[in-house]
Protein backbone atom coordinates (compact mmCIF):
# COMPACT_ATOMS: atom_id res chain seq x y z
CA UNK A 1 0.00 0.00 0.00
CA UNK A 2 1.57 3.56 -1.24
CA UNK A 3 0.50 5.99 1.66
CA UNK A 4 0.21 9.95 -0.61
CA UNK A 5 0.30 13.06 1.06
CA UNK A 6 -1.98 15.19 -2.09
CA UNK A 7 -1.85 18.77 -2.52
CA UNK A 8 -4.70 20.58 -4.64
CA UNK A 9 -7.20 17.76 -4.10
CA UNK A 10 -10.08 19.83 -4.77
CA UNK A 11 -8.55 21.18 -8.58
CA UNK A 12 -8.75 19.23 -12.00
CA UNK A 13 -5.32 17.21 -11.31
CA UNK A 14 -6.25 16.56 -7.58
CA UNK A 15 -9.63 14.94 -8.59
CA UNK A 16 -8.18 13.08 -10.93
CA UNK A 17 -5.45 11.83 -9.07
CA UNK A 18 -8.29 10.81 -6.17
CA UNK A 19 -10.23 8.95 -9.48
CA UNK A 20 -6.76 6.68 -10.09
CA UNK A 21 -6.74 5.92 -6.09
CA UNK A 22 -10.22 4.96 -6.13
CA UNK A 23 -9.54 2.51 -8.85
CA UNK A 24 -6.94 0.76 -7.24
CA UNK A 25 -7.93 1.14 -2.83
CA UNK A 26 -5.47 -1.94 -2.41
CA UNK A 27 -2.03 0.17 -3.80
CA UNK A 28 -2.81 3.55 -3.06
CA UNK A 29 -3.96 5.27 0.19
CA UNK A 30 -4.25 9.50 0.58
CA UNK A 31 -3.63 9.97 3.76
CA UNK A 32 -3.31 13.83 4.47
CA UNK A 33 -4.39 16.20 1.47
CA UNK A 34 -4.79 19.61 0.83
CA UNK A 35 -7.59 22.40 -0.73
CA UNK A 36 -8.51 25.50 -1.25
CA UNK A 37 -11.98 26.79 -0.92
CA UNK A 38 -14.12 24.21 -1.98
CA UNK A 39 -15.39 23.15 1.20
CA UNK A 40 -18.47 20.84 -0.38
CA UNK A 41 -15.89 18.87 -2.13
CA UNK A 42 -13.73 18.50 1.22
CA UNK A 43 -16.59 17.72 2.92
CA UNK A 44 -17.14 14.87 0.19
CA UNK A 45 -13.43 13.74 0.38
CA UNK A 46 -13.28 13.69 4.14
CA UNK A 47 -15.92 11.01 4.00
CA UNK A 48 -15.00 9.08 0.93
CA UNK A 49 -11.12 9.01 1.74
CA UNK A 50 -11.04 8.87 5.57
CA UNK A 51 -7.34 10.90 5.83
CA UNK A 52 -5.60 11.62 8.80
CA UNK A 53 -4.92 15.40 8.27
CA UNK A 54 -7.05 17.98 6.22
CA UNK A 55 -5.57 21.37 5.02
CA UNK A 56 -7.91 24.36 3.99
CA UNK A 57 -6.81 27.95 2.73
CA UNK A 58 -8.20 29.60 5.31
CA UNK A 59 -8.58 29.63 9.09
CA UNK A 60 -12.51 30.35 9.21
CA UNK A 61 -12.85 26.89 6.96
CA UNK A 62 -10.58 25.50 9.26
CA UNK A 63 -12.91 26.44 12.19
CA UNK A 64 -15.62 25.43 10.07
CA UNK A 65 -14.64 21.89 9.52
CA UNK A 66 -13.21 21.17 13.11
CA UNK A 67 -16.23 22.02 14.53
CA UNK A 68 -18.19 19.17 11.80
CA UNK A 69 -15.61 16.55 12.07
CA UNK A 70 -15.04 17.11 16.33
CA UNK A 71 -16.23 13.31 16.72
CA UNK A 72 -13.14 12.11 14.23
CA UNK A 73 -9.37 12.12 14.66
CA UNK A 74 -8.70 13.95 11.61
CA UNK A 75 -6.20 16.97 11.93
CA UNK A 76 -6.96 20.16 10.54
CA UNK A 77 -4.80 23.00 9.31
CA UNK A 78 -4.87 26.00 7.05
CA UNK A 79 -2.60 28.07 4.49
CA UNK A 80 0.82 27.98 4.13
CA UNK A 81 2.06 26.72 6.72
CA UNK A 82 -0.67 24.01 6.73
CA UNK A 83 0.60 23.06 2.94
CA UNK A 84 3.97 22.57 4.61
CA UNK A 85 2.33 20.19 7.58
CA UNK A 86 0.48 18.43 4.49
CA UNK A 87 3.82 17.72 2.30
CA UNK A 88 5.73 16.60 4.81
CA UNK A 89 3.03 14.20 6.94
CA UNK A 90 3.47 10.72 8.10
CA UNK A 91 5.61 8.38 7.11
CA UNK A 92 3.33 8.67 2.96
CA UNK A 93 6.19 7.76 0.19
CA UNK A 94 4.99 10.42 -2.37
CA UNK A 95 3.41 13.80 -2.27
CA UNK A 96 1.56 14.73 -5.20
CA UNK A 97 1.94 18.52 -5.93
CA UNK A 98 -1.20 19.16 -7.86
CA UNK A 99 -1.54 22.84 -6.72
CA UNK A 100 -1.61 25.61 -8.54
CA UNK A 101 1.45 28.76 -8.77
CA UNK A 102 4.64 29.37 -6.94
CA UNK A 103 2.54 28.42 -3.57
CA UNK A 104 4.03 24.96 -4.57
CA UNK A 105 7.50 25.72 -4.45
CA UNK A 106 8.17 25.97 -0.36
CA UNK A 107 5.93 22.82 0.39
CA UNK A 108 7.96 20.68 -2.84
CA UNK A 109 11.19 21.26 -0.92
CA UNK A 110 10.34 20.64 2.98
CA UNK A 111 8.81 17.20 1.49
CA UNK A 112 11.53 17.06 -0.50
CA UNK A 113 13.92 17.04 3.07
CA UNK A 114 11.63 15.11 4.59
CA UNK A 115 12.40 12.40 1.62
CA UNK A 116 9.26 11.55 -0.03
CA UNK A 117 9.22 11.53 -3.82
CA UNK A 118 7.90 14.29 -5.46
CA UNK A 119 5.00 13.51 -7.82
CA UNK A 120 4.71 16.89 -9.83
CA UNK A 121 2.04 18.66 -11.84
CA UNK A 122 2.86 22.56 -10.41
CA UNK A 123 5.32 23.01 -12.73
CA UNK A 124 5.51 26.66 -11.79
CA UNK A 125 7.66 24.47 -8.77
CA UNK A 126 10.34 24.07 -11.30
CA UNK A 127 9.78 27.24 -13.06
CA UNK A 128 10.42 29.54 -10.09
CA UNK A 129 12.98 28.05 -8.30
CA UNK A 130 14.16 25.11 -10.82
CA UNK A 131 17.51 24.58 -9.62
CA UNK A 132 17.09 24.77 -6.01
CA UNK A 133 14.17 22.10 -6.68
CA UNK A 134 16.92 19.81 -8.50
CA UNK A 135 19.62 20.19 -6.08
CA UNK A 136 17.67 19.53 -3.33
CA UNK A 137 16.12 16.39 -5.02
CA UNK A 138 19.70 15.31 -5.86
CA UNK A 139 20.73 15.96 -2.30
CA UNK A 140 18.21 14.00 -0.42
CA UNK A 141 18.15 11.27 -3.03
CA UNK A 142 14.53 11.94 -3.77
CA UNK A 143 12.65 11.28 -7.41
CA UNK A 144 11.42 13.82 -9.05
CA UNK A 145 7.88 12.13 -11.10
CA UNK A 146 6.62 13.96 -13.90
CA UNK A 147 2.84 14.62 -13.90
CA UNK A 148 2.73 16.79 -17.18
CA UNK A 149 1.77 14.92 -19.87
CA UNK A 150 4.48 15.99 -22.01
CA UNK A 151 7.00 15.38 -19.32
CA UNK A 152 5.57 12.22 -18.44
CA UNK A 153 5.81 11.41 -22.21
CA UNK A 154 9.58 11.94 -22.31
CA UNK A 155 10.36 10.34 -18.85
CA UNK A 156 8.49 7.01 -20.39
CA UNK A 157 10.77 7.45 -23.68
CA UNK A 158 13.57 7.62 -21.67
CA UNK A 159 13.05 4.28 -19.91
CA UNK A 160 16.33 2.35 -20.41
CA UNK A 161 18.00 5.03 -21.86
CA UNK A 162 20.84 7.26 -21.28
CA UNK A 163 20.86 10.48 -21.00
CA UNK A 164 24.02 11.12 -23.01
CA UNK A 165 22.36 9.45 -26.17
CA UNK A 166 19.89 12.47 -25.88
CA UNK A 167 19.75 14.87 -28.75
CA UNK A 168 16.86 16.76 -28.91
CA UNK A 169 13.46 16.73 -26.73
CA UNK A 170 10.57 17.42 -28.49
CA UNK A 171 7.57 18.96 -26.58
CA UNK A 172 4.48 19.14 -28.83
CA UNK A 173 1.59 21.88 -28.24
CA UNK A 174 -1.92 21.59 -28.53
CA UNK A 175 -2.21 25.39 -29.32
CA UNK A 176 -5.34 25.98 -27.10
CA UNK A 177 -8.35 27.60 -27.36
CA UNK A 178 -7.21 29.72 -30.54
CA UNK A 179 -5.02 28.16 -32.33
CA UNK A 180 -6.58 28.73 -35.22
CA UNK A 181 -7.39 32.79 -35.10
CA UNK A 182 -4.72 35.12 -36.42
CA UNK A 183 -3.30 37.87 -33.79
CA UNK A 184 -5.78 40.33 -35.31
CA UNK A 185 -8.49 38.07 -34.13
CA UNK A 186 -7.16 37.43 -31.01
CA UNK A 187 -7.52 41.15 -30.15
CA UNK A 188 -11.57 40.54 -29.29
CA UNK A 189 -11.37 37.21 -27.67
CA UNK A 190 -13.21 36.86 -24.28
CA UNK A 191 -12.38 35.02 -21.34
CA UNK A 192 -15.32 32.75 -21.91
CA UNK A 193 -13.57 31.84 -25.34
CA UNK A 194 -10.38 31.41 -23.92
CA UNK A 195 -11.44 29.10 -21.35
CA UNK A 196 -12.80 26.19 -24.12
CA UNK A 197 -9.93 24.07 -24.55
CA UNK A 198 -10.52 22.37 -27.80
CA UNK A 199 -8.58 19.10 -26.00
CA UNK A 200 -8.04 18.92 -22.86
CA UNK A 201 -10.29 19.86 -19.07
CA UNK A 202 -8.11 21.59 -16.71
CA UNK A 203 -7.96 24.35 -14.05
CA UNK A 204 -8.88 28.09 -15.84
CA UNK A 205 -5.03 29.07 -14.88
CA UNK A 206 -3.42 26.27 -17.14
CA UNK A 207 -6.46 26.80 -19.81
CA UNK A 208 -5.33 30.54 -20.55
CA UNK A 209 -1.55 29.62 -20.24
CA UNK A 210 -2.25 26.87 -23.10
CA UNK A 211 -4.28 29.84 -24.98
CA UNK A 212 -1.08 32.49 -24.75
CA UNK A 213 1.46 29.43 -25.21
CA UNK A 214 2.81 30.54 -21.65
CA UNK A 215 2.21 27.01 -20.66
CA UNK A 216 4.51 25.47 -22.98
CA UNK A 217 6.76 28.24 -22.45
CA UNK A 218 6.55 26.87 -18.93
CA UNK A 219 6.88 23.03 -19.86
CA UNK A 220 10.06 24.20 -21.61
CA UNK A 221 11.43 25.53 -18.93
CA UNK A 222 10.15 22.61 -16.96
CA UNK A 223 12.05 19.81 -19.16
CA UNK A 224 15.27 22.01 -18.69
CA UNK A 225 15.33 21.02 -14.87
CA UNK A 226 14.20 18.23 -15.03
CA UNK A 227 15.75 16.35 -17.90
CA UNK A 228 19.10 18.40 -17.33
CA UNK A 229 18.88 19.41 -21.57
CA UNK A 230 19.98 23.09 -22.67
CA UNK A 231 17.23 25.08 -24.09
CA UNK A 232 19.07 24.76 -27.50
CA UNK A 233 18.05 21.18 -27.67
CA UNK A 234 14.52 21.31 -26.53
CA UNK A 235 11.92 22.08 -29.43
CA UNK A 236 8.44 22.70 -29.42
CA UNK A 237 6.18 21.18 -32.48
CA UNK A 238 2.50 22.04 -32.94
CA UNK A 239 0.73 18.85 -32.94
CA UNK A 240 -3.73 19.98 -32.56
CA UNK A 241 -4.17 16.47 -32.03
CA UNK A 242 -2.90 15.80 -28.70
CA UNK A 243 -2.04 12.21 -29.45
CA UNK A 244 1.86 12.16 -29.51
CA UNK A 245 2.30 13.59 -26.17
CA UNK A 246 6.10 14.47 -26.61
CA UNK A 247 9.26 12.62 -27.80
CA UNK A 248 13.08 12.46 -27.41
CA UNK A 249 15.43 11.98 -30.99
CA UNK A 250 17.80 10.67 -29.96
CA UNK A 251 21.98 10.77 -31.50
CA UNK A 252 21.59 8.06 -33.89
CA UNK A 253 18.15 9.64 -35.49
CA UNK A 254 15.96 6.92 -33.41
CA UNK A 255 12.64 9.20 -31.90
CA UNK A 256 10.69 8.10 -29.16
CA UNK A 257 7.55 9.28 -28.41
CA UNK A 258 4.25 8.05 -26.21
CA UNK A 259 1.24 8.41 -27.39
CA UNK A 260 -2.59 8.02 -26.09
CA UNK A 261 -5.83 9.84 -25.78
CA UNK A 262 -5.16 12.98 -23.84
CA UNK A 263 -6.65 12.02 -20.42
CA UNK A 264 -4.21 13.39 -17.44
CA UNK A 265 -5.22 9.80 -15.04
CA UNK A 266 -2.47 8.32 -17.40
CA UNK A 267 0.51 10.15 -16.45
CA UNK A 268 -0.82 10.68 -13.02
CA UNK A 269 -1.09 6.85 -12.26
CA UNK A 270 2.17 6.04 -14.45
CA UNK A 271 3.85 8.95 -11.49
CA UNK A 272 2.38 7.12 -8.89
CA UNK A 273 3.32 3.34 -10.31
CA UNK A 274 6.49 3.98 -11.69
CA UNK A 275 8.78 1.87 -12.75
CA UNK A 276 5.36 -0.45 -12.66
CA UNK A 277 2.35 0.00 -14.54
CA UNK A 278 -0.80 -0.87 -13.12
CA UNK A 279 -4.54 -1.73 -15.21
CA UNK A 280 -6.32 2.00 -15.68
CA UNK A 281 -9.71 2.57 -17.17
CA UNK A 282 -8.62 5.09 -19.36
CA UNK A 283 -9.97 5.15 -23.45
CA UNK A 284 -7.87 3.30 -25.71
CA UNK A 285 -5.92 4.99 -28.72
CA UNK A 286 -7.13 3.83 -31.89
CA UNK A 287 -5.01 5.39 -34.95
CA UNK A 288 -7.47 3.92 -37.37
CA UNK A 289 -10.07 6.09 -36.30
CA UNK A 290 -7.77 9.38 -35.69
CA UNK A 291 -6.75 8.64 -39.26
CA UNK A 292 -4.39 11.75 -39.97
CA UNK A 293 -1.95 13.62 -37.38
CA UNK A 294 -0.58 16.94 -37.66
CA UNK A 295 2.37 19.06 -36.73
CA UNK A 296 3.32 22.11 -37.78
CA UNK A 297 6.37 24.32 -36.39
CA UNK A 298 6.11 27.01 -34.01
CA UNK A 299 5.68 31.01 -35.08
CA UNK A 300 7.41 32.95 -32.52
CA UNK A 301 5.79 35.98 -33.54
CA UNK A 302 2.30 34.32 -33.15
CA UNK A 303 3.31 33.00 -29.79
CA UNK A 304 5.26 35.85 -27.80
CA UNK A 305 4.73 34.36 -24.56
CA UNK A 306 6.79 31.28 -25.63
CA UNK A 307 9.82 33.17 -27.13
CA UNK A 308 9.94 34.81 -23.33
CA UNK A 309 10.03 31.62 -21.39
CA UNK A 310 13.11 30.55 -23.78
CA UNK A 311 14.54 34.21 -23.26
CA UNK A 312 14.27 33.94 -19.52
CA UNK A 313 15.03 30.24 -19.22
CA UNK A 314 18.66 31.19 -21.14
CA UNK A 315 19.31 34.30 -18.89
CA UNK A 316 18.64 32.00 -16.12
CA UNK A 317 18.95 33.42 -12.60
CA UNK A 318 15.75 35.11 -11.15
CA UNK A 319 14.29 35.64 -14.63
CA UNK A 320 12.44 32.45 -14.51
CA UNK A 321 10.75 33.67 -10.95
CA UNK A 322 9.73 37.02 -12.91
CA UNK A 323 8.11 35.76 -15.54
CA UNK A 324 6.16 33.02 -14.16
CA UNK A 325 5.38 35.55 -11.24
CA UNK A 326 3.80 38.22 -13.65
CA UNK A 327 2.19 35.38 -15.77
CA UNK A 328 0.21 34.40 -12.58
CA UNK A 329 -0.88 37.94 -11.63
CA UNK A 330 -1.85 38.90 -15.63
CA UNK A 331 -3.67 35.98 -16.33
CA UNK A 332 -5.79 36.62 -13.02
CA UNK A 333 -6.43 40.09 -14.06
CA UNK A 334 -7.74 38.82 -17.23
CA UNK A 335 -9.92 35.98 -16.10
CA UNK A 336 -11.37 38.92 -13.65
CA UNK A 337 -11.96 41.23 -16.34
CA UNK A 338 -9.22 43.63 -15.85
CA UNK A 339 -6.89 42.96 -18.81
CA UNK A 340 -7.44 41.82 -22.09
CA UNK A 341 -6.08 38.70 -23.63
CA UNK A 342 -3.26 40.11 -25.55
CA UNK A 343 -2.98 42.70 -22.74
CA UNK A 344 -1.28 39.34 -20.78
CA UNK A 345 1.54 39.08 -22.73
CA UNK A 346 2.19 42.91 -22.78
CA UNK A 347 2.35 43.03 -19.19
CA UNK A 348 4.49 40.04 -19.14
CA UNK A 349 6.98 41.56 -21.34
CA UNK A 350 7.18 45.24 -19.56
CA UNK A 351 7.60 43.07 -16.00
CA UNK A 352 10.79 40.88 -17.38
CA UNK A 353 11.76 43.80 -19.50
CA UNK A 354 12.65 46.10 -16.27
CA UNK A 355 14.13 43.56 -14.48
CA UNK A 356 17.81 42.87 -14.13
CA UNK A 357 18.13 38.85 -13.84
CA UNK A 358 20.27 37.91 -10.32
CA UNK A 359 22.19 34.50 -10.72
CA UNK A 360 22.05 31.48 -8.21
CA UNK A 361 19.53 33.04 -6.37
CA UNK A 362 18.94 31.03 -2.74
CA UNK A 363 15.27 30.37 -1.79
CA UNK A 364 15.08 33.86 -0.24
CA UNK A 365 15.78 35.98 -2.93
CA UNK A 366 13.39 33.74 -4.80
CA UNK A 367 10.48 34.62 -2.40
CA UNK A 368 11.14 38.13 -2.26
CA UNK A 369 11.99 38.41 -6.05
CA UNK A 370 8.55 36.54 -6.58
CA UNK A 371 6.42 38.76 -4.41
CA UNK A 372 8.04 42.12 -5.98
CA UNK A 373 7.58 40.73 -9.17
CA UNK A 374 3.42 40.67 -8.11
CA UNK A 375 3.79 44.16 -6.75
CA UNK A 376 5.33 45.21 -10.11
CA UNK A 377 3.12 43.44 -11.78
CA UNK A 378 -0.19 44.77 -10.45
CA UNK A 379 0.86 48.45 -10.96
CA UNK A 380 1.45 47.73 -14.67
CA UNK A 381 -1.87 47.01 -14.85
CA UNK A 382 -3.74 50.15 -13.33
P1 LIG B 1 -6.90 23.89 -10.42
O1 LIG B 1 -7.06 25.36 -10.42
O2 LIG B 1 -7.97 23.05 -11.01
O3 LIG B 1 -6.65 23.37 -8.92
C1 LIG B 1 -5.74 23.99 -8.06
C2 LIG B 1 -5.82 23.36 -6.68
O4 LIG B 1 -5.03 24.14 -5.78
C3 LIG B 1 -7.23 23.32 -6.08
O5 LIG B 1 -7.30 22.23 -5.20
C4 LIG B 1 -7.29 24.64 -5.32
O6 LIG B 1 -8.24 24.60 -4.28
C5 LIG B 1 -5.89 24.70 -4.77
N1 LIG B 1 -5.39 26.05 -4.51
C6 LIG B 1 -5.57 27.15 -5.28
N2 LIG B 1 -4.94 28.22 -4.73
C7 LIG B 1 -4.37 27.77 -3.59
C8 LIG B 1 -3.60 28.41 -2.55
N3 LIG B 1 -3.28 29.69 -2.60
N4 LIG B 1 -3.21 27.64 -1.51
C9 LIG B 1 -3.51 26.34 -1.45
N5 LIG B 1 -4.22 25.70 -2.39
C10 LIG B 1 -4.65 26.40 -3.45
O7 LIG B 1 -5.48 23.59 -11.15
P2 LIG B 1 -5.08 22.35 -12.05
O8 LIG B 1 -5.40 21.07 -11.37
O9 LIG B 1 -5.54 22.57 -13.43
O10 LIG B 1 -3.50 22.53 -12.08
C11 LIG B 1 -2.68 22.23 -10.96
C12 LIG B 1 -1.22 22.24 -11.42
O11 LIG B 1 -1.04 21.18 -12.35
C13 LIG B 1 -0.81 23.52 -12.15
O12 LIG B 1 0.51 23.83 -11.85
C14 LIG B 1 -0.94 23.16 -13.62
O13 LIG B 1 -0.07 23.89 -14.43
C15 LIG B 1 -0.53 21.69 -13.57
N6 LIG B 1 -1.07 20.88 -14.66
C16 LIG B 1 -2.42 20.73 -14.81
C17 LIG B 1 -2.95 19.96 -15.83
C18 LIG B 1 -4.43 19.76 -15.94
O14 LIG B 1 -4.85 18.95 -16.79
N7 LIG B 1 -5.25 20.41 -15.17
C19 LIG B 1 -2.07 19.31 -16.81
C20 LIG B 1 -0.67 19.47 -16.53
C21 LIG B 1 -0.20 20.24 -15.51
P3 LIG B 1 -9.82 24.98 -4.44
O15 LIG B 1 -10.24 24.56 -5.81
O16 LIG B 1 -10.45 24.14 -3.35
O17 LIG B 1 -9.96 26.43 -4.18
MG1 LIG C 1 1.35 19.74 -20.20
Amino acid sequence: MKKINLLGATGSIGRQTVEVVKEHPEQFKIVAFSSGRNLELTRAYIEELQPELVCVQTKEDCETLKAEYAHTSIKFLYGNEGLVETAVYGDSEVVVNAVIGSVGLYPTLKAIEAKKDIALANKETLVTAGHLVMEASKKHGVKMLPVDSEHSAIFQALQGEKDKNIEKLIITASGGSFRDLNREQLKEVTVEQALNHPNWSMGAKITIDSATMMNKGLEVIEAHWLFGISYDDIKVLLHKESIIHSMVQFHDSSVIAQLGTPDMKVPIQYALTYPDRLPLSSKRLSLADIGTLHFKDIDFERYPCLRYAYEVGRIGGTMPTVLNAANEVAVSAFLNHQLSFLGIEEVIEKVISQHSSISNPDLTTIMEVDQETRRITQSFLK
